[in-house]
């Protein structure tokens, strides 16, 4: 299955559609590195909130951006998040950070170092990396894209699910504004926007278990490697 030493992979698709599992989960099964680029928006969104940057005022956007020094690093065989060398895994996935982040991921300054921060850490090749523009602008020429989608309410109820195992206090409401409000505002923004392009294999997740889901991207990986 890595017989190509040098792949990438990209997975892109709609707010809590599975794709961080699928790319953990094929990047264990391929030997490669996973990579979050996400948590890299959030990170930022939390920096902005906590220094109180105006996301208004580009100048203070871009000095916000100077202190800012994201990696991950892999704590207790987790994959964890720092943020100027403190663990930010669990709050940047809170309702705060998932209202603001959507905003902050539309500005220019902020894609551009982000963009340049994948790069260098996909400039190895042998990763998986999942996000709204990997197979259309980070990587285009990655040899394996996939864009994954589920039924709003099937992503709905598994974000609740998640958050409520992890005791936070949120709503099946508040969830689905937050999600549709993000797949809205990452698809109409003017800097990459989420698209599936041609070169995407879609997989809709409705209705398959996480089990089968990693069968069809494997399946399709394997596909594409041998016509290669
Ligand atoms: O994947 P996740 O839901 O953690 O991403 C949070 C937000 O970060 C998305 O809603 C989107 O606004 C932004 N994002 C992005 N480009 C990426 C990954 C995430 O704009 N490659």
């Amino acid at each position: 299955m890595t017989n190509i030493a040098d792949s990438v992979v990209a997975i892109d698709g709609f707010s809590s559609c599975g794709k961080s599992t699928l790319a953990k989960e094929l990047a264990k099964e391929l030997g490669y590195r996973f990579i979050d680029s996400g948590a890299m928006y959030r990170a930022c969104t939390l920096y902005f909130l906590d220094n109180g940057i105006d996301i208004g005022d580009s100048s203070a956007v871009l000095s916000g951006l100077e202190r800012i020094h994201i990696e991950f690093q892999n704590i207790k065989g987790h994959n964890a998040t720092l943020l100027n060398g403190v663990d930010v895994t669990s709050e940047i996935r809170s309702l705060r950070v998932s209202k603001q982040v959507s905003e902050v991921a539309a500005l220019k300054e902020v894609r551009i170092q982000m963009v340049n921060l994948q790069h260098k850490m996909g400039a190895e090749k042998r990763i998986v990396m999942d996000g709204r523009d990997i197979g259309s602008v980070v990587f285009p020429e990655a040899q394996h894209k996939f864009f994954i989608t589920a039924d709003v309410d099937v992503r709905v109820q598994r974000r609740f699910n998640e958050l409520i195992t992890k005791g936070k206090k949120v709503t099946r409401e508040d969830i689905k504004e937050n999600l549709e409000h993000r797949d809205h505002l990452d698809s109409t923004r003017k800097e990459s926007p989420l698209t599936k392009t041609d070169a995407h294999i879609l997989i809709d997740n409705s209705f398959l278990t996480r089990a089968e889901q990693l069968m069809v991207a494997l399946r399709h990986i394997k596909e594409n490697n041998s016509k290669r």
